[in-house]
C-alpha cells in the first residue's frame, strides 16, 4: 500500500516541477491551522458530517446514498481548505439550492459550525491558557525550529489564515509563535471580501517590490498552495497527519500535489534537509 511505504519519509520532490526556489527566499507566507497549529485539529470531522447532514436533507440528497453525499462534501471541503470558512458555507448553500433545498444564510452555517468546533477545542484552549498543556504538543512537529530557521536566514514571516483574525491572533499567542510574525498576522474579517490569502501575497510583493520568485509559502490546504504558485513562488505542502502528529495524511498529500506543491513534507522534524533544499 503506497501510504505505508511513505510513512517515515522526510521530503518528497517531483520530476515535473522545480524542487528548489528560483531565488533566495526573502518572504514567507504560512498558513496557520494544520501547518503550524493543531489547536483546531479535527475540524474536518466537525464540518464534514454537519455539511453532509444539511445536504442530505434536501429533495435530491435524500435520493442518494448518504455515503455519496458525504464524499461530495468531503471533496469540496478539501478543495476549499485554506479559504475563509464563510466561503465554504456559501458553497454549501449553493449546493443545497442545486439539490432542490432552501438554504439558510451562509453566516448561520458558519455560526453553527463554529459553535460545534469551539466545543471540541475548548479544553485545548483552556489548557494552553492555564498552562496544563505544553504548547509544543499542539503544533505540527518542528514548527518552532522551522520558524527560527527561516528567521535566521533573514526571511520576513507572514501568517495568513482563513480562520477569524481575532482567533488566529489569540491562538498564535497561546502557542507562542506570535513573536515570529510581529505585526504580520492576518485572518478572516467580518467583511470577508476585504481579506484573502491571495491579497496578503499581492501586498507582500507590491509593498516590498519583490518578485514571486523570492516568496515561499507553507500550507496544508489547496488554496495557499495555489496562491503561492500563481504568484510565482515556491510552495511547501505540509501533509501532516494531524491526529497522530506522525506520518503523512494521504488524502492531504494527494491534493497538495495536485494543487501544485513543489515539495511535500510530513512535518518539520527534518529541518536540516528542508533548510538545505530552500537556501
Ligand atoms: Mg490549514
Amino acid at each position: 500500500m503506497p501510504g505505508k511505504r511513505r510513512v517515515g519519509i522526510l521530503m518528497e520532490v517531483f520530476n515535473d516541477r522545480a524542487s528548489r526556489p528560483e531565488k533566495t527566499p526573502r518572504y514567507a507566507v504560512l498558513d496557520f491551522d494544520g501547518t503550524i497549529s493543531l489547536i483546531r485539529e479535527g475540524w474536518q470531522q466537525i464540518m464534514t458530517p454537519y455539511f453532509t447532514d444539511e445536504l442530505y436533507n434536501t429533495p435530491r440528497g435524500r435520493e442518494m446514498p448518504y455515503e455519496e453525499v458525504e464524499l461530495i462534501c468531503r471533496e469540496f471541503i478539501t478543495r476549499t481548505t485554506g479559504i475563509q470558512t464563510i466561503y465554504q458555507c456559501i458553497r454549501l448553500a449553493e449546493l443545497i439550492t442545486e439539490y432542490g433545498g432552501t438554504p439558510q444564510d451562509p453566516q448561520a452555517y458558519k455560526d453553527e459550525y463554529s459553535r460545534r468546533l469551539l466545543k471540541k477545542i475548548d479544553d485545548r484552549l483552556n489548557g494552553l491558557e492555564n498552562g496544563s498543556i505544553d504548547p509544543e504538543t499542539l503544533t505540527v512537529p518542528g514548527s518552532y525550529a522551522l520558524l527560527e530557521m527561516l528567521l535566521s536566514h533573514g526571511v520576513t514571516l507572514y501568517l495568513a489564515s482563513g480562520t477569524d483574525e481575532e482567533h488566529v491572533k489569540n491562538e498564535a499567542r497561546l502557542l507562542r509563535v506570535d513573536r515570529f510574525f510581529g505585526p504580520h498576522i492576518y485572518g478572516a474579517q467580518r467583511e470577508y471580501r476585504t481579506f484573502s490569502k491571495k491579497l496578503v501575497i499581492e501586498r507582500i510583493l507590491t509593498r516590498n517590490n519583490i518578485s514571486g520568485a523570492e516568496l515561499i509559502g507553507f500550507g496544508d490546504g489547496y488554496v495557499e498552495i495555489e496562491n503561492v504558485r500563481e504568484a510565482g513562488g515556491f510552495a511547501i505542502g505540509a501533509a501532516t497527519n494531524e491526529h497522530d502528529r506522525m506520518g503523512v495524511d494521504e488524502w492531504k498529500r494527494e491534493r497538495l500535489i495536485s494543487a501544485g506543491a513543489n515539495i511535500i513534507v510530513p512535518d518539520f522534524r527534518n529541518i536540516g534537509a528542508l533548510e538545505a533544499q530552500l537556501f
